[in-house]
């Protein structure tokens, strides 16, 4: 029988798929365009000169290699399946799915075969044509402070080869610098270099590209953000892989990018749970760029004011190397944190203590920025008869619809699926004419400020006040200081630099306290300090010092004196222990089998069936790996309903992470077998899951 070639795609149903080669003289690692149904996918050969698993009457031949696509080296390709077995997912839904979009176009096999490469080519020409010939402004290193310039120098003195680096720098620090002068070190030492930075959202963040495009020549540095038209993002893409710019910036899917002179890689705000993807498959960016610059044997930066767990514990252990930035770059004291106590204070108006109210308006006779911070977005979390239980529910979902308001009009929208309904008159239970809204989100915030302060001009900042263009030109008012008053969720918490802001009010603070997740107080603190690192930026005299409030009604839990006292250290050593003493990572490993189907039944039984295994399992190995893997009972997930399906998981939990994975392994080689399987039911494998 003649042979074929293992074709990667991005499709979940198997790891390759079998393709005769045809004419083509074909390697490993070189992209390929293949018939699929009606249609040309682009595919990636990973193994060649193979003995065909299907009758040769099934098997379809290779149209082409794909032109102007560099071919994957074989060492690559290698990690690339390391990172996919550790996933326990197709390589080719990690690189095939992470190719630029309009390199993926599928077209009708009918038609010619015709790349993007014209479209692709044009927008690249248009974007060097479009560059500023302006010298990047001249950055030397002598701008750094004392501190920052200690870190840089131990960041070049490490010895050639892997060196991974957590920096914590508080909020303010300059932690931007820094990057900023390494990188520019090492493409002094190697014109070549090529760097890799990784931010959690661009659009959120434009000081961090406007500081790097300063001293960068424009025509070196690409910063991959949502605004980029994907023929202009496939023209960078392309560009970086063939090794031309220098710096590439990008959210958590530019860890795929191949970059043939990569010599480090910079993680900014390696805490924050973006780069862990939600969906397909699970990766978490920030843990493939640690074990990518392993690979590479090259430096890796992870920097946060508040680092991870995962990360702090290997700087504990002497995995990391642990640099810290203890001063703001302007060196004044960071702002006092203030609790305020909301227990005796009833109905508060627009939720604000008297206290916030009043620190508010005096700030804002002075022309001061105040920040107010609502982690829930929408007029009112839910909508509630007076005369029966009806609350709001989604139909699609075990969640209530918010109610949003929208150019003046109210509606009913579910956070989870996306639906939207009219908002009833009467209740559709009792018939009752009496609905009201429960609770504040930030749009109801934001009107009862406006009517509080009406002098005031307001801005709001969460997913529905707008993206790319709009969100740009609200960030850069207030950045001028055009802005009073600023509403909004956790979008707040990232990079901002208003030099106006003197204040900010956190509101609901405690929802975060006694969420069931374990990892709910430290995404908790990590929101609440980088929000207290927001105000004080700049020496404008003010009456009121910078100043923090959050009001809660539980001023004595532990984790807010570690807040009012900027201390992450202390705060950290506390989780960890408790970690510890749980058996909660980073002590011990968890893998999510996540499951979701029309039918509870279907997997329910699927579950249960799944743990019988994993418990014969676990027995057949001997009483050794009894004692360190375990399988708990299965359970719905939070949100146990999201658009019509059902979700479950079983979680496993490990000491051992080889062991844990091959029994991952074994589980998957058993499903492959099974005929049976509901083909309505979707199971998936979360690797260090990030919520349970
Ligand atoms: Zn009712
Ligand atoms: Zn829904």
């Amino acid at each position: 029988m003649s042979s074929v070639l293992h074709v990667a795609l991005d499709l979940p149903i198997a790891p390759y798929f079998d393709y005769f080669p045809g004419h083509w003289a074909l390697t490993p690692g070189q992209w390929v365009w293949v018939p699929w149904g009606q249609r040309v996918r682009i595919g990636l050969v990973i193994a060649v000169g193979k003995p065909a698993q299907w009758s040769p009457d099934r098997i379809r031949e290779v149209l082409a290699p794909v032109e102007g696509l560099e071919a994957i080296d074989a060492w690559s390709l290698s990690f690339w399946q390391q990172v996919a077995d550790y996933y326990h997912c197709a390589i080719g839904e990690l690189l095939v799915a992470s190719l630029p979009k309009a390199l993926r176009t599928v077209q009708a096999t009918s038609k010619p075969l015709a790349g993007p490469w014209a479209a692709v080519n044009k927008a690249w020409q248009r974007w060097q044509a479009s560059l500023p010939d302006k010298p990047p402004a001249v950055w030397h290193r002598s701008q750094l402070r004392a501190q920052q310039a200690e870190v840089l120098d131990c960041l070049i003195a490490q010895p050639e080869g892997f060196a991974p680096s957590l920096l914590h720098g508080i909020t303010g620090s300059g932690k931007t610098l820094v990057y900023l002068s390494y990188i520019m070190s090492l493409i002094e030492k190697n014109p070549k270099a090529q760097v890799l930075l990784l931010v959690p959202e661009i659009g959120l963040t434009p000081q961090l590209a406007q500081t790097l495009e300063s001293a960068l020549a424009p025509s070196t540095i690409a910063i991959l953000h949502s605004g980029l038209a994907d023929n202009l993002r496939a023209a960078v893409w392309l560009a970086a892989s063939r090794g031309e710019l220098r710096l590439i910036v990008g959210t958590r899917s530019a860890i795929f990018v191949p970059l043939p002179h990569l010599a480090a890689i910079i993680v900014d705000e390696e805490h924050d749970p973006s780069y862990k993807q939600w969906e397909s498959v699970r990766y978490q960016a920030r843990d493939l760029a640690v074990w990518r610059a392993q690979s590479m044997q090259i430096p890796v930066i992870l920097g946060s004011a508040t680092p991870s767990m995962e990360s702090w514990h290997a700087a504990d252990r002497g995995r990391y190397r642990r640099l810290s930035l203890t001063e703001r770059a302007n060196l004044l004291p960071p702002p006092m944190i203030e609790l305020v106590d909301m227990r005796q204070i009833r109905q508060p108006l627009a939720g604000l203590a008297p206290r916030s109210r009043e620190l508010i308006a005096s700030l804002l006779s002075e022309q001061a920025q105040v920040l107010i911070f609502l982690n829930r977005r929408g007029f009112a979390p839910l909508l509630q008869c007076a005369a029966c239980t009806w609350v709001s529910p989604c139909a699609a979902c075990s969640a209530y619809q918010v109610l949003h308001r929208q150019a003046g009009r109210f509606q009913l929208i579910c956070h989870h699926c996306g639906q939207r309904a009219k908002v009833p008159r009467f209740c559709p239970q009792c018939g009752n004419s009496d609905l009201s809204a429960q609770g504040r989100g930030t749009q109801k915030l934001e009107e009862e400020l406006q009517a509080i302060f009406p002098q005031a001009k307001l801005a709001r900042l969460d997913r529905d006040a707008g993206q790319g263009k709009h969100l740009a030109q609200t960030l850069a008012a207030i950045h001028r200081g055009d802005i009073d008053l600023v509403v909004g969720t956790q979008m707040l918490a990232k990079g901002h630099d208003w030099a106006r802001l003197q204040a900010v009010v956190v509101l609901e603070a405690d929802n975060g306290l006694f969420a069931a997740d374990f990892r709910a107080t430290e995404r908790l603190f990590a929101n609440l300090m980088q929000v207290a690192g927001r105000p004080g930026r700049s020496h404008t005299a003010f009456t009121q010092a910078p100043i923090v409030l959050i009001q809660t009604a539980h001023p004595d839990h532990p984790l807010f004196a570690d807040v009012r006292a900027h201390d992450f250290q202390a705060h950290a050593l506390k989780v960890l222990d408790e970690r510890k003493a749980l058996g909660l990572p980073p002590y011990r490993h968890h893998v999510l089998l996540r499951v979701q189907a029309k039918q509870q039944q279907v997997i329910f039984e699927f579950l249960e069936q799944a743990k019988q295994w994993f418990e014969r399992w676990i027995r057949s190995q001997g009483a050794q790996v009894a004692a360190v893997l375990r399988c708990y009972d299965p359970v719905p997930m939070n949100l146990a309903r999201v658009d019509h399906w059902h979700r479950s998981q079983l979680l496993l939990e490990a000491g051992d992470r080889p062991l844990m994975h091959r029994c991952l392994s074994d589980f998957h080689a058993d499903q492959a077998q099974q005929q049976n399987l509901a083909a309505s039911l979707h199971w998936c494998f979360d690797v260090d899951p990030q919520d349970i």
